[in-house]
């Protein structure tokens, strides 16, 4: 059946046109993955350097076995909101667990990291409020923001004197202020300075959040990127997600009691959605479990990190991102299509997801990974760029 287009369809068809001519159209793929490190794109087999599952847990015997059990004894689906009739008690054990694991009174578990974000903030922010967001914050934590309606003050990246200078000169005129900054930036993999990002927001009675999405599982023995700092700063509201390191999908917030009873009650979309299903719960209990009793684990995509770095000359990285700037968008392209004629899956991150004239690849790394794939990625990439 042909007819005229609608308003609704031309109004999608100009929009992707406009982004079409800006080179901004996005089409995902088809990628199967065949286990922690291989998959199949495009009728060809694939070693995957782009996924955030840095311990290959997704695809761990235990974690499956786990998966599966609790779909065939607790059900496909939850059924329903925490609130009326989804809360397994399985998820509270896993919120317990993980309140113990990160030192923290509590947690609280929401659908997706992505979900974690747009519940914390509006749950704490108003529009009598100041939030400041790093401009290289994570999307989520933008999308958080906006909804509280509170004042939005974009920070300099990494830049700590402007915390403290603003907070001087802007804190008073609002009831309350938020900071708010990833640990691990997902896009260059360097680290925030939470120790002086604690110290300037307690002096100010701001609230920290930090977005601990890169650092679970990878970084501090597996306890995050707080732990990496001596002493370990003080941070009120440590947020993350179960779909990384931990293999599985979900996020979480680890606070004090009130802070997380306040989001149980209050914060939106934990209260108007659907419970996480019994397996992906099960997976990240498993994973945790995984986590806790293996540091050596955890230490290794850094560890494999660090080698590929070194056998490039680039600097020695701080967690298992590692972004290989190229400049313009095609010449990242082009990296990216050679590295697959090579056998390898390896994402170029063009503007505006990154700035004008920084284009690059952005290589993870996993625990799966074997040290001869990644010296062979290595030798591949020399090869391209020196081309
Ligand atoms: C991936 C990511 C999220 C979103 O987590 P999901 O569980 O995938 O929704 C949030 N923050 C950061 C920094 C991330 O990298």
């Amino acid at each position: 059946m042909t007819s005229d287009p609608t308003s609704l369809d031309t109004f999608a068809s100009q929009k992707l046109h406009t982004l079409e001519q800006r080179k901004l159209r996005r089409s995902p793929r088809e990628c199967t993955a065949l286990d922690a490190v291989r998959v199949m794109m495009d009728s060809r087999e694939l070693i995957n350097f782009c996924s955030n599952d840095y311990l290959g847990l997704a695809h761990h015997p235990q974690v499956k076995e786990a998966a599966a059990r609790a779909a065939l004894d607790n059900g496909a689906g939850a059924g329903a909101s925490r609130l009326v009739t989804g809360g397994h008690a399985r998820l509270f054990a896993l919120e317990k667990r993980l309140a113990a694991f990160k030192g923290t009174q509590d947690c609280v578990i929401f659908g997706s990291g992505y979900m974690a974000n747009m519940a914390i903030t509006p749950a704490l922010a108003g529009p009598d409020d100041i939030v400041f967001i790093d401009e290289r914050a994570h999307a989520c934590l933008f999308s958080g923001a906006q909804l509280s309606r509170a004042t939005l003050d974009v920070l300099p990246h990494n830049d700590t004197d402007a915390l403290a200078d603003r907070l001087d000169r802007k804190r008073r005129a609002y009831r309350h202020a938020l900071v708010l900054v990833d640990s691990v930036y997902s896009m260059d993999g360097d680290l925030a300075p939470l120790d002086v990002y604690a110290r300037i927001s307690a002096r100010h009675d701001a609230w920290l959040l930090v977005d601990d999405a890169h650092g679970l599982g990878v970084l501090g023995s597996g306890r995050g990127a707080a732990e990496t700092f001596t002493p370990k700063p003080d941070i009120p509201l440590q947020m993350g997600t179960l779909s990384k390191a931990l293999g599985s999908y979900g996020g979480y917030l680890c606070a004090s009691h009130e802070v997380c009873e306040l989001m149980r009650s209050r914060a939106r979309p934990l209260i108007y959605t659907t419970a996480l299903p019994p397996a992906v719960i099960a997976a990240a209990e498993e994973a945790l479990t995984l986590i806790e009793t293996d540091p050596e684990l955890c230490a290794r995509p850094l560890q494999l990190a660090r080698l590929f770095a070194a056998e490039l000359g680039l600097d020695e990285p701080q967690s298992p991102i590692v972004p290989v700037i190229l400049g313009d968008a095609e010449t990242a392209l082009a990296a990216s299509d050679k590295l697959r004629e090579d056998g390898y899956l390896v994402m170029a991150i063009r503007p505006p997801t990154v700035a004008e004239g920084t284009a690059r690849l952005r290589v993870t790394f996993s625990a799966a990974h074997s040290e001869e794939s990644v010296k062979s990625l290595a030798a591949s990439l020399k090869h391209i760029i020196q081309d």
